[in-house]
């Protein structure tokens, strides 16, 4: 069975590519015993998404795809973008995060945002990306639940739910890194790679 590492330990992740990818063993970062921190220096969705998978691959010798998320908000100037994961500080806190996106978009009407994916599968072929991106709104205080990050404040277009309110399902089917997802899954599976 042909082998690919998913640069992540985010076991939803994991969970919902190994589904979808029944004849490749997808082995997570942890499976490898790669337990550094991977290098994400890069000013760019697509700069960090290559730059952890080509670190696995060079380094561990395996095909490996990354993924690298951004919330994008018009009004803030595509604010938080690829620093969306320590927008409110170097400690990555979700509900700080979305405090500061809430305090920062009072004044404005206008709550046009989007979800962004980029995917980098590097292989013996090189780098290869894949985006995915969801357009919503950034709701105007939380609501639902579920999910992680900034879940609870968006709400895609053409929907009345929050992302924190659908299910997992429903997420992953109209959501930035189930599209970025599905387009890696089709490139794998017409190259051969399955
Ligand atoms: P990462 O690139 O997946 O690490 O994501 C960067 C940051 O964007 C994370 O810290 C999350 O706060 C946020 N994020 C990523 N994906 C999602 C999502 O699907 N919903 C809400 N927030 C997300």
């Amino acid at each position: 069975m042909k082998k690919i590492v998913f640069a992540t330990n985010n076991q939803n992740k994991l969970k919902e590519v190994r589904k979808a990818l029944p004849k490749i063993k997808v082995l997570s970062l942890k499976d490898i015993k790669c337990f550094e921190e991977l290098p994400e220096e890069k000013d760019t969705l697509e700069g960090n998404a290559q730059q952890k998978a080509e670190y696995v691959y060079l380094k561990y010798g395996v095909p490996c795809f990354a993924d690298d998320t951004g919330l994008v908000i018009r009004a803030l100037d595509g604010s938080p973008g690829v620093y969306s994961a320590r927008y409110a500080g170097p400690e990555c806190d979700s509900e700080k995060n979305m405090d500061l996106v809430l305090e920062n978009l009072l004044n404005t009407n206008d709550r046009n945002a989007h979800f962004k994916t980029v995917i980098c599968f590097f292989s013996e072929e090189g780098p290869k990306l894949f985006d995915g991106i969801i357009e919503g709104v950034v709701l105007r205080e939380r609501t639902g639940s579920d999910g992680f990050g900034y879940d609870p404040i968006f709400k895609p277009n053409g929907y009345n739910l929050s992302f924190a309110q659908m299910s997992m399902d429903k997420k992953n089917e109209i959501s930035h890194r189930g599209i970025a997802v599905r387009k890696l899954i089709h490139f794998l599976k017409s190259s051969n790679q399955t």
